[in-house]
């Protein structure tokens, strides 16, 4: 089975509708043999999530709380179907973790709408690190014609427990087949818990098994430890 050393989707008080402050997450992901944490809270399209002054001030955390890295992240929402996001892209640039996530409440699904061009939109921005939850049956679009290109701009691609395994057999029916073209396709994944809660952080056992059951290359599986994370964000940027 593949081991899991870092969390790169979790929230915090912060968000509004989560639990935990970033000291009680960065203790139990310790606890729990986590190196690294990123703390990716909602951006402030989200209803009751923090506002820009939140992102803007990340860098008054420590880099480690205990035994634990933690990365100054966001989960950025996309508003409309050209791709366009809830934060400036001067702050997004001093981020060290960005998540950008399709959420119901904020871009609304459209009966027979397809989302493949607002997908391939997403893999041509630059402040873009990862790709929260695609597995979201109520955005489909065409895998087969977006994943070569978010491998190719080297995009990571999510394999969220909460969101893959909680909601519906379709969720998973769909990261089963994200995780098979990611695979064919060189494309890097991360494995995240999504947690709402501390007790959550780190929790990524059925989707591990997951990769295991489908022989997904380890090689492209990104948080294995905190070193390939950070080796990985400095091969792009200078935090
Ligand atoms: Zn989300
Ligand atoms: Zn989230």
């Amino acid at each position: 089975m593949i081991t899991l050393r870092a969390d790169l989707h979790t929230h915090t008080v912060s968000s509004g509708h989560a639990y935990s402050t970033i000291k009680e997450m960065a203790e139990m992901a310790g606890g729990k043999g986590l190196e690294l944490i990123a703390m990716t809270d909602h951006a402030p399209a989200m209803p009751g999530s923090c506002q820009i002054l939140h992102f803007s001030n990340l860098r008054a955390l420590p880099r480690q709380i205990g035994e634990v890295t933690v990365l100054r992240g966001v989960e950025i929402n996309v508003l409309d179907r050209q791709g366009k996001l809830d934060m400036p892209g001067g702050l997004l640039e001093r981020l060290e973790w960005r998540i950008a996530s399709l959420h119901e409440n904020i871009l609304i699904p459209e009966e027979g709408c397809d989302y493949t061009e607002l997908y391939l939109a997403l893999a041509e921005n630059p402040r873009i690190d990862m790709i929260g939850h695609p597995e979201s049956p109520d955005y489909p679009f065409d895998v087969e014609a977006v994943v070569p290109v978010w491998a190719a701009r080297g995009k990571v691609v999510e394999l969220n427990e909460h969101h893959a395994f909680d909601i519906s057999p379709r969720h998973l029916e769909n990261a089963k087949r994200l995780m098979a073209a990611c695979a064919r396709c060189g494309a890097f994944v991360s494995v995240d818990s999504d947690a709402h809660t501390c007790w959550r952080v780190g929790d990524s056992a059925r989707a591990a098994a997951l990769l295991d059951e489908i022989g997904f290359p380890e090689e492209q599986v990104l948080n294995t430890s905190a070193r390939r994370v950070m080796d990985f964000i400095h091969a792009r940027r200078t935090l």
